[in-house]
């Protein structure tokens, strides 16, 4: 895949960069090894001088970030200018946080005699060089949400984005030279994805993250499997949308909206199948689709934009074909269902609503990376929760209930690494963050975020033998 910046929105290529060649793959790595020696060994109000300083300079640069992003993949602007905000407030949050997050532990003192210590503790420490490779649908956030928690752990990063979004990239390390990292902290990787297997064999390279889909995921922690270092993934979901009979069913509709076309569609975290209990079926239905056809579809850097186009010609001729599989197999579009009218330029495809799906259809296991909202109807929670968890994702899920009952039996039995009421699924910084089945393993974002590359150390003191 090309590195470059192509404008989602018209299809014309903008700026073009080459790959980074083995030489300067290799100074980057020397230097990243070199930052680290350093890095490790500063103290946390350091670390928070700079990162917070990073944060600074996020929100003075936010107008012009935002719109690079929306150039590159074609997110609307004002969400763009959202994701950098969150970015700086993320920053902030660990550089607030990190040191009470990582602070010694000390078991009680009872086990402590029980171990056969005089004292011990669990003290962290970071891992060393992490290669982070990153996807393009939040591509500030996702890089963000990795490296606050990382820097502040005192590791070091390499960042290999995905192909089309390198300026994004490259600003990401400009903003922390700026803020005064030391050379080498924070270096992106201007590099395919060909490049990745030698840069994670590197001896110097002592783990990896990756947020993306199952083919990316699986290749890289194959390679890490097969040199046994340690791996974050964040692959993709379909997470469900439960309505049950007891639900506001204004503001599920209401909120469905958005959960499923944030990001235009292209969010690992937003409600894609909608599963609503037969009493509330048609109520819900057609207030849904009356919110997703009024959507204003357009220039995502139009300010009264909601839906941009998709990022890539290939990602738009995937979803038709989920789409066209299923209305094959008998689906019905309540609204949508096709390109929209008189946008031939950029890759653009409606809002849609599909009912009727079956689990025959290809869209009843894949993920719908677009604006895309299957409907299910279900006579009662049990056959909600067996339709919610027949899928190999487990990312988050979102219930609309006021039965205390179900609110139980749903954090029980929803296999899904977060469970939303009443709201919609959205990361915060003190939240942790992760998936389970093929959405992947391990947490990023709160505390089990930052302990996922430290190196938790067991600090042992013998007892002295007593005179008696
Ligand atoms: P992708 O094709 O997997 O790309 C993600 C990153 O992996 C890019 O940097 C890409 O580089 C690289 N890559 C691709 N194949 C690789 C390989 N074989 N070895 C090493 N690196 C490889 O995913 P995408 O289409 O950009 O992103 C969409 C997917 O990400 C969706 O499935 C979505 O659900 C998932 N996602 C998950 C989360 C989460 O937190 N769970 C968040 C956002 C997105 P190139 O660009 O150079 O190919």
């Amino acid at each position: 895949m090309a590195i470059a910046t192509v404008n989602p929105a018209t299809g014309e290529t903008l700026k073009s960069f080459g790959a980074m060649g083995p030489e300067e793959v290799e100074r980057r790595l020397a230097a990243a090894e070199s930052a680290f020696a350093g890095w490790r060994t500063t103290r946390f109000e350091e670390r928070a001088r700079l990162v917070l300083r990073a944060a600074d300079l996020l929100d003075v640069d936010r107008d012009d970030i935002a719109r690079t992003m929306t150039v590159e993949m074609g997110k609307p602007v004002v969400a763009a200018r959202a994701e950098a905000a969150k970015c700086a407030k993320a920053l902030r949050w660990y550089a607030e946080h990190a040191a009470e997050l990582l602070a010694d532990e000390e078991p009680s003192a009872d086990d402590v005699r029980d171990s056969g210590a005089e004292r011990a503790r669990v003290h962290y420490r970071p891992l060393g060089v992490v290669l982070a490779v990153m996807p393009w649908n939040f591509p500030l956030w996702q890089v963000v949400r990795f490296a606050a928690p990382a820097l502040m752990a005192g590791n070091v990063a390499l960042l290999k984005h995905a192909s089309n979004v390198p300026q994004t990239a490259l600003y990401l390390e400009d903003l922390f030279r700026r803020a005064g990292l030391p050379e080498g902290c924070f270096q992106t990787l201007l590099i395919g994805s060909d490049g990745v297997e030698k840069v994670l064999r590197d001896p110097r390279v002592a783990a990896a993250t990756l947020t993306g889909s199952e083919p990316a995921g699986r290749s890289v922690a194959a390679i890490c499997g097969d040199e046994i270092k340690k791996t974050v993934l964040e692959l993709g979901g379909s997470d469900p949308y439960l309505v049950l009979a007891s639900a506001d069913v204004e503001r599920a509709a209401v909120t469905a909206v958005t959960a499923r076309t944030q990001n235009n569609g292209q969010s690992c975290i937003a409600a894609k199948r909608f599963i609503v209990h037969a009493d509330v079926y048609d109520a819900f239905a057609e207030q849904f689709t009356a919110g997703m056809r009024e959507l204003t579809v357009g220039d995502p850097l139009d300010e009264g934009t909601a839906i941009g186009p998709l990022a890539s010609e290939r990602g738009r001729a995937d979803l038709e074909e989920l789409v066209e599989d299923a209305v094959r197999k008998g689906a019905t579009a309540l609204c949508g269902g096709s390109r929209p009218e008189g946008m031939d330029r950029g890759w653009f495809y409606s809002p849609t609503v599909l009912a009727g799906v079956t689990a025959d259809m290809r869209i009843h296991h894949e993920e719908t990376f677009g604006p895309v909202a299957t409907l299910y109807r279900v006579r009662d929670l049990d056959e909600a929760l067996a339709v919610a968890n027949d899928t190999p994702f487990g990312l988050s899920s979102n219930v609309w209930t006021r039965d205390d009952t179900e609110v139980e039996r749903c954090v029980r039995d929803l296999q899904a690494g977060g469970v939303f009421f009443n709201g919609m699924t959205a990361s915060h910084p003190a939240l942790p963050f992760g998936g389970v089945k093929r959405s992947g393993y391990g947490r990023e974002l709160s505390g089990h975020g930052i302990k996922e590359f430290c190196n938790a150390t067991t600090v042992w003191f013998g007892a002295e033998p007593s005179d008696s």
